[in-house]
């Protein structure tokens, strides 16, 4: 009876967020982060019932280092798309609040102007997550959005740790805000995250910063001749911004559009996304398979005292591996 009464939830829920209702979507997200099996397990016959409504939305990865601007674009970006007539989704990710429990991106007011936009979704990431948690659930949001119908799904990150990976293998085009004063920061980004950019830009392109942006703009542009040409055959471009001022703000969409025309005429659109749903595909397989051993309670007495072992050098660290996979698949075997 109680199932009965959950599926019609579910149904509802369904109908409401196809018709891109945003409470709707909210709520699905909070029954797919549920603790508790039976909210999960229907949030996850949601998504799965939604699967059939995917509908194609661009998204669009934004990082770069606390203070860069980051909220500040992504309002005047935001805007500029809600303007003409785009709908727009904000999803962000903020590795600290795992980790620490406080968080980078959460504790100010953020994207004032978008957030009062009626048609706009914008989800912090839930506290008290793993980074493997945190890209199931982002991975979940993105999918509800776009059953939703959002043109845009944004997602922001802070460029620092593994969560600039981790957005890269779930969008399309990654965007890297910079500041000028180059040197310093070419430090705090990482060589990878700049090879990972699709775009470059300087931020806060304004006042007496105007000079000294567009000459790190150069800078970048010509460390970025230097990188590896990519799969999409796209060349990454460099330039500077202002949000303040709205300074190309809209360039920034220009550049995207023109990746979108150029990847989608060259397959790579496509074949981007295909990697990556094979990529995800196996990500949470792995995620499945090392919760059921971690959340086995005798397993993990097992691998205490095999730890033991291995520090008192009786055992190699290999054969301990060994001996826990046994275990655990004679379990596995066992309990189906
Ligand atoms: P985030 O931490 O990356 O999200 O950065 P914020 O968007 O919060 O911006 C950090 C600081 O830079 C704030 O004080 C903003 O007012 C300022 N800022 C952001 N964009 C611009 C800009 O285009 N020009 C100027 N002059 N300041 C900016």
């Amino acid at each position: 009876m109680q199932k009965k009464h959950n599926q019609v939830d579910i149904k509802l829920l369904e109908s409401e967020i196809l018709n891109g209702d945003i409470k709707s979507i909210s709520k699905a997200l909070t029954l797919i982060e549920s603790n508790l099996p039976q909210y999960h397990n229907l949030g996850n016959e949601l998504v799965n019932s939604l699967t059939k409504h995917k509908k194609n939305s661009l998204r669009i990865g934004i990082t770069g280092v606390p203070g860069v601007g980051k909220s500040t674009f992504i309002d005047a970006f935001g805007t500029l798309l809600t303007e003409s007539g785009k709908q727009v989704a904000v999803l962000a990710i903020d590795p600290s609040s795992g980790e620490s429990g406080g968080s980078i991106l959460g504790d100010k007011t953020r994207m004032n102007e978008l957030s009062k936009h009626p048609k706009v979704f914008i989800r912090p990431t839930a506290a008290g997550t793993t980074l493997g948690g945190v890209a199931r659930a982002t991975r979940e949001s993105i999918f509800l959005c776009e059953a939703a119908g959002f043109d845009v799904i944004i997602i922001e990150t802070v460029g620092v740790g593994q969560s600039e990976t981790m957005v890269h293998s779930m969008v399309d085009f990654f965007l890297l805000l910079m500041l000028s004063g180059a040197g310093d920061e070419l430090q705090g980004i990482k060589r990878g995250i700049m090879e990972m950019a699709d775009a470059l830009v300087i931020t806060k392109a304004d006042g007496e910063n105007e000079k000294k942006a567009e000459m790190a703009s150069r800078e970048y542009a010509n460390a970025m001749h230097l990188f590896p040409p990519k799969k999409s055959e796209w060349v990454p471009l460099s330039f500077t911004c202002s949000s303040q001022e709205k300074k190309n703000i809209d360039k920034v969409w220009n550049t995207i559009e023109s990746f979108e025309n150029q990847t989608k005429i060259n397959g790579w659109f496509e074949e981007h996304r295909h990697i990556q749903d094979k990529y995800w595909l196996r990500e949470t397989l792995k995620e499945m398979i090392l919760d059921e051993f971690f959340e086995n309670d005798d397993l993990l007495e097992q691998l205490k005292l095999k730890e033991e072992q291995v520090f008192k050098g009786e055992i190699s660290s290999f054969q301990a591996a060994e001996t826990l996979f046994n275990a655990f698949n004679s379990k596995v075997r066992g309990t189906n």
